[in-house]
């Protein structure tokens, strides 16, 4: 589903990703943990092309993000183009992001109507669903100043979900929040990994990894340093980097 080979982006003289390979199968949940600052966000943002890389090929369910390829060479996509990849990718940041004059339904109705030209009442069918799916039943009329930031995180990823993608990328969906609101919302990512959703997770809930990943990265410096099952990084970890890391979020 996703594929980098050899992907680099730097910030003017600031060399960020130093070359990440790795490979995200179909319905797989890929964890990628890692210190701060070793480019876990720059990466997830270039998979939806937020930001443009500078070196090596990253696709999507086999195209090429933000360029297309006429024999051996690359031509940019257009604006146009390049939304309608983002389409298919759904994101959820640490801060939840709500458009906070809008009902938790409106926010998840919004896409659709703006970005498909969905009808309303489509729309609201899918969100009222999606609301009840991650437990907000109840909460479908309350604004985001009226929602814990469990059940606002919980919006963000009916919000997400609502545009139908393919591939789901979770930024740290659980750092900001209070330590007794983060299990609501694993779980609804457990749930949503047991229906097949591909994801890419950068977490420190390595909890969460452990009893949900398929697979795991550990990134620092801008490279991968290790990758495997999440059970055998996390018992058996072979780099040095790794073990340290490792030895301070467990
Ligand atoms: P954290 O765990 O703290 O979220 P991270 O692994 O997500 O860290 P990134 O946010 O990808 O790290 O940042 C990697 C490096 O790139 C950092 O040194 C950061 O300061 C730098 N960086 C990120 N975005 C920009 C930007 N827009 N302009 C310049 N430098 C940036
Ligand atoms: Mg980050």
């Amino acid at each position: 589903m996703v594929k980098a080979e050899g992907v680099h982006k730097s910030y003017g003289v600031a060399h960020i990703l130093r070359g990440i390979d790795l490979e995200v199968r179909s319905g797989e949940v890929f964890c990628l943990v890692g210190p701060s600052g070793s480019g876990k966000s720059t990466f997830l943002r270039c998979i939806n092309h937020l930001e443009r890389i500078d070196g090596g090929r990253l696709s999507v369910d086999g195209q090429l993000v933000g360029y297309r390829q006429k024999g051996d060479k690359l031509y940019e996509l257009k604006d146009s183009e390049v939304a309608a990849q983002r389409r298919d990718i759904g994101m959820v940041f640490q801060r939840f992001n709500l458009f906070p004059h809008m009902t938790a339904l409106a926010n998840v109705m919004e896409a659709p109507i703006q970005v498909k030209g969905e009808s309303k009442a489509v729309a609201r069918e899918r969100a009222e669903r999606l609301l009840d799916r991650v437990g907000l039943r109840d909460r479908m009329g309350n604004y985001p100043s009226q929602l814990s930031g469990g059940q606002q995180q919980r919006v963000a990823i009916a919000r997400a979900l609502a545009m139908e993608p393919k591939l789901m990328l979770f930024d740290e969906p659980t750092s900001a929040l209070d330590p007794e609101l983060v299990g609501d919302v694993l779980d609804v990512m457990r749930d949503l990994a047991e229906s097949g959703m591909t994801m890419i997770v950068v977490t420190h809930e390595m909890g969460f990894a452990r009893e949900v990943g398929d697979s795991l990265v550990f990134m620092d410096g801008g490279v991968v340093v290790e990758s495997g099952h999440p059970r055998d990084v996390l018992t058996n970890p072979q780099h040095d980097r790794t073990k340290a890391f490792l030895s301070k979020v467990l």
